[in-house]
């Protein structure tokens, strides 16, 4: 199939190719997603096949307006009231328990559904245009998510029916993922949102443990994307923990032509090795901004090993950290 990319001014001509049940890559904020018409389950079949996603991973529902989460659910609690008011459009997918029309294929058997609204406007567009969109990120299952629609090509060229063109995204991670389904509610997968952010608007919110932690064997995952090992590059990665000076000692010892460092911008005059810059040392939302893509970049440029040094965890850092360590395979190395 040859995949048309299409600039922001031809969503028309992609609305009519989901309408038909096909697919098309559409930017949003956090990374591109890969979308088909939420609430035709062959359509939505499709999309597994073309990522090789294993079929027991749900995917997110996109809406254009709050108004469209209503057939998709069965209640709307108050707590969903509140997030919906403070983050939507946003980075912020909620989980509820799912009504009846909602496909097995997005809900992957479970009795919940994944739902957000994107700020995106060509997102947005293309969903009025449309219909409701089922849509995780537009990559290859496995490998590092989408923030620049040369990336989808890279993965998908061939394989979907279009691309729309929407430049960067502006965040760089996949939303923050909160369930409301259990009580207390609990944070599945960090992003832009921080914890500290819905902290604020519904109290009490608990970190799942496998946002940090590997599952341990049998454990089940509440989430099913946190079973897999995920977002990563050919190369191989590996976290390190320790000070900054032993960090930078470390590394530097390492320059075989074949490994590269992840490092802050303060740090590149500090490294006898090839680098990647990940933004700098105190900007999160930096550094998650260019992660996926400094992944990409260490194949891209052929190296074998890339080194990052292990990031903290407040705010958006713990999106960073998330990503990171599931693209080191939990692999950390600490030091002294
Ligand atoms: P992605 O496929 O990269 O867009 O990520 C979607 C994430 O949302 C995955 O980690 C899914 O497992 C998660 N997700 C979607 N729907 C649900 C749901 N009903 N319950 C729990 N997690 C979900
Ligand atoms: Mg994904």
């Amino acid at each position: 199939m040859e995949t048309l990319l299409l600039d922001t001014n031809e969503i028309s001509r992609a609305a009519e190719i989901i309408k038909n049940g096909g697919l098309v890559a559409m930017p949003t904020e956090t990374v591109y997603g890969l979308a088909a018409d939420a609430l035709n389950g062959r359509a939505v079949a499709k999309i597994f096949e073309a990522k090789g996603r294993p079929m027991d991973n749900p995917l997110i529902v996109h809406i254009a307006d709050i108004s469209q989460i209503y057939p998709l659910v069965r209640e709307f609690p108050e707590k969903a009231r509140l997030l919906a008011e403070k983050f939507w459009p946003g980075p912020l997918t909620i989980i509820l328990p799912k009504s009846d029309i909602i496909p097995v294929e997005v809900s992957a058997g479970l009795d919940t559904v994944a739902v957000r609204f994107p700020s995106h406007p060509a997102a947005q567009e293309l969903i009025r245009l449309s219909s409701p969109l089922a849509a995780p990120s537009a990559n290859l299952s496995g490998s590092p998510s989408p923030t620049d629609v040369r990336h989808v090509m890279d993965d998908m060229n061939g394989r979907i029916d279009a691309v729309i063109d929407g430049g960067e995204c502006s965040v760089g991670v996949e939303s923050t993922v909160i369930t409301l389904a259990s009580d207390p509610p609990r944070l599945l997968r960090p992003g832009g949102v921080t914890l500290e952010q819905l902290r604020e608007v519904i109290g009490e919110v608990v970190l799942d443990s496998a946002v940090m932690n590997p599952l341990a064997d049998g454990q089940k995952a509440s989430s099913p994307g946190m079973k897999y090992k995920h977002y990563s590059p050919k190369a191989n990665v590996v976290l390190i923990k320790g000070t900054e000076e032993d960090f930078l000692s470390f590394v530097n010892m390492r320059n075989d032509g074949k490994t590269a460092v992840l490092c802050y911008e303060e740090d590149k005059d500090k490294l006898s090795l090839p680098y990647i810059c990940a933004g700098r040392e105190n900007d999160y939302d930096e550094q998650a901004r260019s992660l996926f893509s400094s992944l990409r970049e260490a194949d891209e440029r052929g190296f074998e090993t890339v080194y990052a040094h292990c990031p903290d965890t407040e705010g958006v850092g713990l999106a960073v950290y998330n990503r990171l360590i599931r693209a080191a395979g939990f692999e950390v190395i600490e030091l002294g």
